[in-house]
């Protein structure tokens, strides 16, 4: 098992979609949050950032998503690369538009728009035509075929699991390459969870989309994942493929703050 901040690229992979490398983020100018992390999502893959509650996945998100200065935050060393550009040069609407689509904690749907009206404005953000619009939708009722159900619904009435749907829905109207998404699982029922992630896996093969997750939920991330990294306290503290986590009985230590390592050791070649 070799020991490195980085998984190692073998020489044939693709060039990464995103990298974060060793960022340190910090809100306002005090509270450090990310003491160093660091990973890859290669094009085409699910990788999960698991990690306890505070471990840093919130803020890794939004560092990726340039959103930490709407809370007073910032990345304070290290660098994050999509597609190759930096992401400090772009703020979060040109983000979008390159293909770097959050979907943040909390589903965010406008309560008082319908289903639909809250898909539309995920096109809207990106400029698309009324015609773009309309395939989007399709698209996104193929993926969700209860929100075809819910359309006319105002998003506010739906069900917890309908509302993530719609947030994902509306991400996905942005065409996007690099879904990002944070616990898509929270507060939801575990059949819902299921079904949630099971259209992500769907979307990632039929559609090569690729997919970083944050989540609490190991056992669910790790069964739809590729790869993942493990966050604790900060740091990125493990990485590896999704099989070779599953594996590692000690991870569940993770969630509680225990048997932090050193450093972040390779699980596989991953
Ligand atoms: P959770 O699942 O609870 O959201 P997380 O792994 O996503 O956990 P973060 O939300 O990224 O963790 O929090 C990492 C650290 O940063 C925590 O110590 C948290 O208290 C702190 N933090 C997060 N947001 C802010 C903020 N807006 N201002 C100050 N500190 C913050």
């Amino acid at each position: 098992m070799g020991v490195s901040t980085f998984p190692p690229v073998p020489a044939a992979a693709p060039a990464p979609l995103l990298r974060i490398a060793a960022i340190e983020a910090v809100y306002q100018s005090a509270i450090v949050a990310l003491h160093g992390v660091s990973l890859e999502v290669r094009p085409g893959e699910i990788h999960a950032l698991l990690g306890a509650n505070g471990a840093g996945k919130s803020t890794t998100l939004k560092a990726v998503s340039h959103l930490l200065p709407a809370e007073r935050g910032q990345v304070r060393s290290g660098a994050i690369h999509f597609d190759g550009q930096d992401v400090a040069a772009l703020g979060p609407a040109a983000l979008v538009r390159r293909g770097l689509v959050p979907v943040l904690e909390g589903r965010r749907c406008f309560a008082h728009l319908t289903v639909e009206e809250n898909l539309v404005t995920g096109g809207i953000g990106r400029g698309a035509r009324r015609r773009e619009i309309a395939a989007g939708l399709e698209r996104v009722y193929a993926a969700f075929p209860r929100l075809a159900e819910r359309r006319r619904s105002p998003a506010g009435l739906t069900s917890g699991g309908e509302q993530q749907m719609t947030a994902i829905g509306r991400a996905l109207m942005a065409a996007p390459r690099l879904l990002v998404l944070d616990e898509p699982s929270m507060g939801l029922a575990p059949l819902v969870v299921q079904d949630i992630f099971r259209q992500l896996r769907r979307l990632n093969q039929e559609q090569g989309l690729s997919i970083l997750v944050a989540e609490q939920n190991s056992t669910v991330a790790l069964q739809y994942a590729d790869r993942a990294t493990v966050l604790d306290a900060g740091r990125s503290v493990l990485h590896g493929t999704a099989q070779a986590l599953r594996q590692r009985e000690d991870i569940q230590h993770f969630y509680f703050g225990q048997g932090v390592a050193e450093e972040a050791p390779e699980l596989a070649a991953a």
